[in-house]
């Protein structure tokens, strides 16, 4: 399944210049008013789909949901992974077609916003029963259920496409026909829960609120940095928040610092707290040195999107080497990766990478549906990854990932 990313039409916070955006932009760096704004996100994003009617001022909005992300099913002999895009509508009614189709992918969303007037139809159906309903399409009938099954770097938004009543017909506002022929008897659009657009979007100035100073990232990074007084910043509940961060020294050239999440947290139903843990549950060829018992655990999850197999390829990797380098705790003098994952989107990936490295698989597999794994803390950390002609590679520990793998990441 070939992925793709909403184009939003949203001017500029600031100075109201046009705009557009991709979904998965955060930081909009206008270049009239040359002032950088970033873009508030922790919940669910809604767009509409303009109409196209001009001699229609109120439209009825029907929600679609709209799903992206990576479904991983981890059976005791293998994971599979399937993509997953989709769009399908938030109720019942089959008046209204079942997806939106490829209008989203061609046409500029807007954020659904108070200004806009109309009807909005609130969605009866969850994400979790849209996910239900991808499932069944996807999954081959009479498998195994999978010990565990989880979504990674999912995206997940409602969009609005506008519709509208004329001549006892239902038309469709984007392409300006009618949906059906004629209206079934028992129709009333009074019949939809409605609600009104009191959503907002929160932009607010790129400025570090330590210091001042510009805060700098990529269009897409979730986290921003200040370059004057070394600090790092991911929004929370609407404001900015300030996260532990460093990176691991090295002073070859052609680098490249790809971020991860190193979290500790707390794993349920086995013993996984220390060095000497992971070394007796990974069943590693090393005899277990008494230090290692003082030696704390910690997962370590990729901070940018990746094609799943290779996402929890160098979770494993990095989680069975535990970096213990020395950390410096400024912004490297370097390329740097975006942070494109949220660290609760790495959290929701930490059983896979369990399951991929506990050995015998067959004793531990049944416990793992039980597990629960609650996380402690957090910080992020700059990894140096040499460029060489078609990978980048981890010269201390030797992991490398394919460029090409890492460019097509974008649309994830
Ligand atoms: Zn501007
Ligand atoms: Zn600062």
């Amino acid at each position: 399944m070939k992925s793709f990313n909403i184009s939003i039409e949203q001017s500029c916070p600031q100075c109201g210049a046009p705009a557009v955006l991709e979904e998965t932009d955060r930081l909009i760096a206008c270049p009239y008013c040359r002032v950088s704004s970033f873009l508030m996100g922790d919940a669910c994003f809604r767009y509409i789909l303009p109409h196209n009617n001009p001699d229609i001022n109120s439209s009825l909005y029907f929600p679609y949901w709209r799903f992206k992300g990576t479904l991983s099913s981890c059976y005791p002999d293998k994971t599979d992974y399937r993509f997953i895009d989709i769009s399908h509508r938030g109720t019942n009614s089959t008046m209204f077609p079942v997806s939106l189709g490829f209008r989203s992918q061609t046409l500029k969303l807007k954020f659904a916003l108070p200004e806009f007037e109309g009807v909005f139809v609130k969605p009866e159906l969850s994400i979790d029963n849209i996910i239900c309903i991808a499932e069944k399409r996807f999954c081959a009938k009479g498998a195994n259920s999978p010990a565990i099954q989880s979504f990674i770097g999912e995206t997940t938004s409602i969009i609005y496409s506008p519709y509208y009543l004329k001549d006892n017909m239902l038309w469709d506002g984007v392409i300006n026909k009618p949906v059906c022929k004629t209206l079934p008897k028992d129709f009333d659009i009074n019949l939809f829960v409605t609600e009104k657009p009191d959503w907002t979007i929160d932009f607010i100035p790129a400025i570090c609120p330590d210091c001042g100073w510009d805060l700098s990232g990529e269009k897409d990074s979730l986290v921003l940095l200040c370059k004057n007084c070394d600090s790092a910043w991911q929004s929370h509940n609407k404001k900015l928040q300030k996260i532990n961060f460093g990176y691991f020294p090295d002073t070859d050239n052609d680098l490249l610092f790809l971020p991860f999440w190193q979290i500790r947290a707390n794993v349920s139903e086995i013993a996984l707290d220390s060095y000497a843990d992971l070394v007796k549950l990974a069943n590693l060829p090393k005899a277990v040195q008494k230090s290692w018992e003082n030696m704390a655990f910690k997962f370590w999850v990729p901070a940018f999107k990746l094609r799943a197999k290779h996402f929890i390829r160098l979770a494993t990797q990095f989680t069975l080497v535990q970096p213990f380098d020395e950390i410096i705790k400024k912004v490297p003098d370097a390329a740097m990766h975006p942070v494109s994952l949220p660290v609760t989107e790495a959290i929701d990936t930490i059983k896979i990478v369990l399951s991929n490295f506990i050995k015998p698989k067959k004793d531990y597999f049944p416990l793992l549906t039980n597990i629960k794994i609650t996380p402690e803390s957090y910080s992020l950390l700059y990894v140096p990854f040499k460029k060489n002609c078609f990978d980048f590679i981890q010269p201390k520990y030797n992991i490398s990932i394919n460029n090409s793998v890492l460019r097509t990441s974008e649309n994830l």
